[in-house]
């Protein structure tokens, strides 16, 4: 192996040669990108070596799904993809989880992997890891390239940073087959063969009239709200979204991971009043937010409609970067298409000085609403029950990160998810990290080892027992790396709570129960961190204050009520049970 990126060939006279591995190190150098998520194996194991060797930051996990997950948060938080590597077939396909899940929720992420060789592979004659890999992560991603020759590594890595980047993010797969790495080419010619993408994410500019159409249907609403997503959270236009909220006096929802744009304590938030503005708005104003499952697809009892297919009568304008999202569900009378912050740029321009403030029975409405919600929160929150519940855990949570607003929060589970999201405020953006459009288990440790790795903050990870299980063994990581991250069980004995029985009545736990009073404290003191057992609100706080302050790798078993949690948390319809129950 040889650690400098040019060498003298023994071969020819004196010529300086380069090599594959050096090549695609350099090329994803020039471009900005200098830390890389994997798993070594073969046959990246000597690239992974000549990366850290190069200066690059190279974070080894121990399963590749979550170095995927770290992968894709990473290209969330800072706009530039994500770089997941693993080895051939299984290794690749641990990744490939990763990447639909980032490119379903449009972050952008190149997962590399490694590959057999091709000619094998196409006679399908039985290779090491033998796999057709590119035709497999094809129809799960944005876009997938292979490079054969050295010469174009520069061109293929130019394409998958612009394909993940530029108009909708997602997930780009780069097949790099083994035989790539030791190509060798002069090293003067390698150099040229490299690309600086320049503007790999383009403003797009929507129409004047399309925003005339949007700025006029804005003007003549009585019930406006504005719904920002995570769209806009990744768009990094911050400033011009809080601008446009208060200038404008509409009062705006932030979805999950839209949370903290605006601090979740501004006066403009409806988040308090949901199920109250949804089905009464006139007219709603959506910045980088589907109408997916996650709001009811803009439809049925939600929106005020009669039926699950009913509309609710609403008016859509909708800001979105792929102007093939506009009707993909219901009728968008002023879509508006371009980057957030180009969009928000011409409507904070059109609206000009003397912009009318929404009908005040409307404010009044909405804030009548919100503060009679939060005062019986308020109430749920200052009961301490024992054992603990969810409440009274999470209420200890909200604290800390109100003292720490800078500290990322990364939260998965199905009870863990829901309670957090609405019992935790944020201050600031793009700190809250978690499940996504696919409401999917198995980000938390892969999301936490890249929200300390690129933030510098302390990470705190709120985790159902059932949603820690996926990605678990990453806490070795965590030590490994030493990174600030305190990881927080609400741990009630199984998947949504511990109590449900054994149908047969066999002696088989249910299929939802774990091992009672687990101590999954131990696993991160097995790796030289500080584990914790909490079983009332002071003694999880005291735990909190302390990882938060020490910066050392923390897990805080917190016991709650293991009758807490309802079945699927909040999405307890979409089991066919439920239909049967109707
Ligand atoms: P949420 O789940 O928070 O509602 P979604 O993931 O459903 O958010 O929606 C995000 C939307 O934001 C996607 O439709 C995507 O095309 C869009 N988007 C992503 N980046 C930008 C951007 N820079 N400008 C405009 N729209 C964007």
């Amino acid at each position: 192996m040889n650690n400098k990126a040019e060498f003298v060939s023994e071969n020819a006279e004196s010529q300086v040669l380069t090599d594959g591995f050096h090549l695609v190190i350099d090329a994803l150098k020039l471009n900005g990108i200098n830390t890389i998520y994997g798993l070594p194996g073969i046959p990246i194991t000597d690239f992974t070596r000549m990366a850290q060797g190069e200066g690059m930051r190279v974070i080894s996990f121990r399963h590749e799904q979550n170095a995927g997950n770290a992968a894709a948060i990473a290209g969330f938080m800072t706009g530039k993809p994500g770089i997941c590597l693993t080895v051939s077939a299984p290794g690749f396909l641990n990744g490939l989880t990763a990447l639909a899940n980032a490119t379903t929720n449009c972050f952008p992420m190149i997962l590399i992997s490694g590959s057999s060789e091709r000619e094998i592979v196409d006679l399908q004659q039985g290779d090491y890891e033998e796999m057709d890999q590119l035709a497999i992560a094809k129809p799960l991603c944005k876009a997938a390239f292979r490079v054969l020759h050295a010469e174009d590594i520069g061109v293929g890595i130019a394409r998958a940073i612009r394909s993940a980047v530029s108009g909708r993010p997602g997930g780009v797969y780069l097949d790099l087959p083994a035989k790539l790495f030791a190509q060798t080419m002069d090293a003067v010619a390698g150099r040229n063969s490299l690309i600086k993408v320049v503007d790999p994410a383009p403003h797009q500019i929507p129409g004047a009239e399309a925003v005339q159409r949007a700025i006029d249907l804005l003007k003549g609403a009585k019930k406006p709200l504005i719904l920002l997503g995570k769209g806009a959270a990744y768009a990094q236009a911050d400033d011009l979204l809080r601008t446009l909220v208060e200038k404008s006096g509409i009062p705006y929802l932030p979805m999950s991971m839209a949370k903290g744009i605006l601090p979740d304590t501004h006066e403009q938030s409806a988040s308090a009043a949901r199920s109250f503005v949804l089905p009464e708005a006139d007219v709603v104003l959506l910045i980088g937010a589907r109408l997916n499952w996650l709001l009811s697809h803009g439809k049925g009892k939600t929106w005020g409609g009669k039926s699950s297919k009913d509309w609710g009568g609403q008016k859509f304008i909708q800001i979105d970067i792929s102007p093939t999202e506009m009707d993909s569900n219901v009728r968008i009378d002023a879509p508006l298409v371009g980057d957030v912050g180009s969009c928000v740029s011409a409507l904070l321009a059109g609206m000009g000085n003397n912009w009318p403030q929404p009908p005040a029975e409307w404010l009044n409405a909405v804030a009548e609403r919100k503060n009679k919600n939060v005062a019986k929160m308020a109430e749920t929150l200052a009961k301490d029950p024992s054992p603990m519940n969810f409440h009274s855990a999470l209420n200890v949570v909200r604290d800390i990160v109100k003292a720490n607003p800078d500290a990322m929060l990364v939260n998965e589970g199905a009870n863990a998810l829901d309670f957090t999201r609405s019992i935790v405020d944020m201050y600031k953006p793009r700190k809250r990290l978690d499940v996504g459009t696919w409401g999917v288990m198995g980000i938390g440790m892969g999301f936490a080892v890249a929200a300390a790795v690129e933030s510098g903050q302390p990470v705190i990870a709120v985790e159902g027992d059932s949603a820690f299980g996926f990605s678990g063994m990453e806490v070795e990581t965590i030590c490994r790396y030493n990174l600030p991250v305190c990881v927080v069980i609400l741990n009630n004995n199984g998947v949504y709570r511990g109590t449900d029985k054994n149908l047969s009545g066999g002696s088989d736990v249910a299929p939802t129960v774990f091992v009672k009073d687990s101590r999954y404290e131990k696993l991160m003191e097995a790796f030289g961190g500080v584990g914790a057992y909490a079983t009332t609100p002071a003694e999880l706080r005291k735990a909190m204050e302390e990882a938060i302050k020490s910066r050392k790798p923390t897990l805080i078993n917190a016991i709650i009520d293991e009758t807490a949690g309802t079945e699927s948390g909040r999405i307890t319809s979409l089991n066919p049970a439920a239909a049967l129950k109707k």
